[in-house]
């Protein structure tokens, strides 16, 4: 599929989202549009008690409709958010996300929790 044509197809799946208040109605509109897509998923990220829904599209960082933290529906990968949501937690607290075991370390330099270097 061309790119250019599914930003189009994303567009009015947003406008189904916003209309119909829900992510069932974009999803219908996408699949009637011929983008496969795999549920309405969501994450969460405990620190900030937060959380989004979104129209699966299976891949982590390909735009899709999302349902943000502000119940605002939009345009946007999860993966996105989820880098950023963690990257905003980061420069509030002054912690610092592992990347070998996952915690949220107070020393920027080495976890707290698995002894990892940064
Ligand atoms: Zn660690």
């Amino acid at each position: 599929m061309v790119c250019h044509k599914l930003e189009e197809i994303l567009d009015k799946a947003l406008d189904k989202a916003i209309e119909n208040d829900n992510l069932e109605a974009a999803e219908k509109y996408l699949n009637k549009e011929g983008v496969l897509t795999f549920g309405i998923e969501s994450i969460y990220f405990e620190e900030d008690n937060s959380g989004i829904e979104y129209v699966s599209l299976g891949e982590t960082y390909n735009n899709t409709i999302i349902k943000n933290e502000n119940n605002e529906y939009e345009i946007c990968s999860w993966g996105d958010w989820y880098e950023d949501i963690i990257r905003t937690y980061e420069e509030r607290s002054g912690k610092k996300k592992c990347p070998n075991c996952g915690a949220f370390s107070d020393d920027r330099h080495a976890c707290t929790y698995c002894d990892y270097i940064f």
